[in-house]
């Protein structure tokens, strides 16, 4: 997958393509390499945390395989792990949540999806907020975790350049915005990576006149703050949604594998860009989760995404609510 993928971007940039020829192309070779699954129902009731009211809604699902997300584990170690789990030693179709919060007058959007042209299989957002009778115009702010397609790209549409969200103000966390902003972007990230950095750059530079960048610590909307989590990429933060005892972290991609990210959360994980601070990043966000019995979002995690961590022998588990 990896090498197909970084063969398919050189191929693209020697030609000169355009970016969304460029994307068109790659989301095709995905779906003929691995044929997605459908977009989840995340029918659940949201959850209350004081004001606030917390639920997820999917984006579809996206691909990738086992040798790109685990570059370093060996075959028998990864069968392990997912036998520990009762689970084939197989990539699966990857679920998509977005998150969506409303406290008082804001509906939140936490995260913004991959939009129409990533992957086929996933830009079904839009869809499922009309489901839940939340129409595009209905959300105030747009918060990002990190600028990465899957959870940036969807802010804009790819036909006609417009905001998807056209009333909302959109909040970023300073240090991912101080990075993908970067001119010289492409050249610190991988090669699998390089056009997807100049796609989430000229995306918020589009949106740049309604960001606001918020450091960890600092309030976005009543209730809820970023907490650093570092490491999938340079600014990644996740959102804490806080009333008194009550706690909800909505992790983004800090723990992003339903079984590798809880059984084995020290192997490298190949879409972190700095593998060895995601990896601390993982085992205290994990001890702290564990330890507060606090409620996890997490964008790539089974179902609705909503659960719990618990301790499992050395290692922990994920628990769907
Ligand atoms: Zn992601």
């Amino acid at each position: 997958m990896r090498d197909a993928h970084e063969t398919a971007w050189r191929r693209s940039s020697a030609l000169g393509c355009d970016r969304r020829t460029l994307v068109a192309g790659m989301a095709a070779m995905l779906a003929s390499a691995w044929p997605g699954g459908r977009a989840q129902a995340t029918a659940l009731t949201p959850l209350r945390i004081g004001a606030a009211t917390v639920e997820t809604a999917s984006d579809g699902t996206l691909s990738s395989s086992l040798a790109f997300m685990l570059p370093d584990a060996k075959q028998a170690e990864v069968e392990a792990a997912f036998r520990a789990e009762g689970q084939p030693a197989e990539a699966s179709p990857i679920p998509t949540n977005a998150s969506l919060v409303r406290v008082g007058r804001e509906v939140i959007l936490i995260d913004a999806g991959s939009g129409s042209s990533f992957q086929p299989t996933a830009g079904k957002l839009g869809e499922a907020l009309e489901r839940r009778d939340v129409p595009r115009e209905a959300i105030t702010t747009v918060v990002f975790t990190h600028a990465h397609p899957d959870h940036l790209w969807g802010a804009i549409d790819d036909f006609d350049d417009s905001e998807r969200f056209p009333n909302a103000r959109y909040v970023v966390p300073a240090a991912e915005w101080d990075f993908w902003t970067r001119d010289d972007v492409e050249t610190l990230v991988p090669d699998w990576l390089k056009g997807f950095a100049v796609g989430s750059r000229r995306i918020l530079r589009r949106l740049e006149a309604k960001v606001e960048r918020r450091k960890p610590g600092e309030a976005i909307a009543p209730g809820l703050t970023y907490v650093a989590t570092p490491g999938h990429t340079p600014g990644h933060a996740s959102v804490l949604v806080e009333a008194g005892r009550e706690q909800v972290l909505i992790g983004g991609d800090a723990l992003s594998h339903a079984v590798i990210s809880f059984r084995r959360p020290a192997w490298a994980f190949g879409s972190d860009l700095d593998r060895d601070l995601a990896i601390r990043t993982r085992l205290a966000l994990l001890d702290r989760l564990a330890n507060e019995r606090a409620t996890l979002v997490g964008f790539h995690l089974p179902g609705s995404g909503i659960g719990r961590v618990e301790r499992s022998g050395d290692a922990y588990r994920f628990v769907p609510a």
